[in-house]
């Protein structure tokens, strides 16, 4: 029998499950696809910075923690398993085209409040960071601390590691159900039997409610989706992550260029559509317009798991004292997944955990969960 099963095969699994593995606990990661392949695949890899000693809300306390994880979990993946995740921090611009000049003065204060380095870029200062950039910047700012990640190295290199530590990966296995007795699960239901552990963890992103709902824990997670396109042109014409809002470009640093992302509730359809893309086409060109003589290389879309208030459910089911949830990340699942294992594991092993984790409690909508996710957490996979 295994000491706790994870439920999903993400990066918030296999990071939970590598977590708890280093403990010395036994671990298997329960997956109904391949594992890795679903938003934390999709996703861009952006990982804004933070600053512990000034972060003040929950989420800037959560994202702070994971920032000082990302260098030394990277070095690590890559001592330990050969495989190099492509963590760099190339620094970050969030500009604005047209629009007032002082737009994002409010944003520059809240980073200087958070204590995260931050510089204001006026004139050609602009163009001097990225001179591919449309002439008509309006206002922009620099956060050198930024960084990125490469998605599915990031995940290749979390399951060899997990297999190094003998947990127990299993695709193709879904979980349908708990079994509930004297406020324990005692056991799940899945597409290849009937699975005992210790302790038991949800991390299943945006499918996390249907089993969560089921058991009457009130968990609100829905899928909204996201589609990139990828593009490719050397010389690469950006060297930061470019942020305009929700929109943005990932330069890879090998000439490929990421640019993100729709925000479609759409349910569990994956699909890419003729209107994602040619919104994401025409924010690239209007912003970037050296990307017109880009190649188009593909595009892909993912579910993230949105949950009701943007933060994660982190923590202790009321129903059963041995399952806990690990899910809901939203837009920021990669940046926040190595303070999420550090967290979770220290909850589930009895430890003190590095953060109060109130803020991010399955039942902080306790009473008041918000209607609209009805529908699309019982929505079929
Ligand atoms: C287009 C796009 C861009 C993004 N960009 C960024 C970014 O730049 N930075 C960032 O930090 N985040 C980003 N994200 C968000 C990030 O990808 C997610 O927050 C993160 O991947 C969530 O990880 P997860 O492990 O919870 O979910 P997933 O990766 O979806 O993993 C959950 C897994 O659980 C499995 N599962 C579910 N139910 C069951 C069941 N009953 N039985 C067995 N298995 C089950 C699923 O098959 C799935 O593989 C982006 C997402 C998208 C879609």
């Amino acid at each position: 029998m295994h000491d706790i099963i994870i439920i999903g095969g993400g990066v918030i699994g296999l990071s939970l499950a590598c977590e708890l593995a280093g403990e010395g606990t036994k671990v298997a990661v329960l997956e109904k696809g391949g594992i890795g392949q679903e938003s934390s695949w999709a996703g861009a890899g952006i990982l804004p910075p933070g600053n512990p000693d000034g972060a003040r809300t929950p989420e800037a306390r959560l994202r702070a923690c994971s920032h000082v994880l990302w260098a030394d979990l990277s070095a690590r993946l890559r001592e330990e398993t050969g495989i190099d995740n492509g963590f760099r921090r190339t620094g970050g611009l969030e500009v604005r085209i047209g629009g007032p000049v002082r737009a994002l003065e409010d944003e520059v204060a809240a980073w200087r409040a958070e204590g995260v380095t931050v510089e204001p870029l006026a004139g050609r200062a602009v163009f001097e960071r990225e001179g591919e950039l449309h002439p008509e910047v309006t206002s922009a700012y620099r956060l050198p601390e930024m960084g990125q990640v490469r998605n599915p190295r990031h995940l290749k290199a979390l399951a060899a590691l997990a297999l190094l530590r003998n947990v127990s990966l299993m695709p193709g296995t879904e979980v349908h159900r708990f079994e509930l007795a004297r406020e324990k699960a005692v056991a799940i239901e899945t597409s290849a039997g009937r699975c005992t552990a210790g302790q038991f963890v949800v991390a299943g992103g945006a499918w996390s409610g249907r089993l969560l709902n089921d058991i009457g824990c009130p968990v609100a997670v829905r899928p909204l989706r996201g589609q990139i396109v990828l593009l490719s042109m050397l010389p690469t014409p950006l060297s930061h992550v470019v942020n305009v809002g929700p929109r943005y470009f990932v330069p890879r640093g090998d000439g490929r260029v990421l640019v993100g992302a729709t925000e479609e509730a759409a349910g569990f359809d994956k699909s890419t559509t003729a209107g994602g893309v040619a919104g994401l086409m025409d924010f690239s060109l209007a912003t970037v317009p050296a990307l017109a003589r880009a190649t188009f290389e593909r595009c892909w879309a993912g579910l993230r798991p949105q949950s009701a208030d943007g933060l994660p459910y982190l923590g202790r089911v009321p129903q059963a004292d041995n399952l806990f949830v690990a899910t809901g990340h939203f837009r920021a699942g990669l940046q926040l997944s190595p303070a999420t294992a550090l967290l979770m594991s220290q909850l589930i092993l009895g430890r003190e955990t590095r953060l109060p984790l109130e803020p991010y409690s399955v039942t902080r909508h306790a009473g008041r969960r918000p209607e609209f996710f009805d529908q699309e957490t019982h929505s079929p996979g």
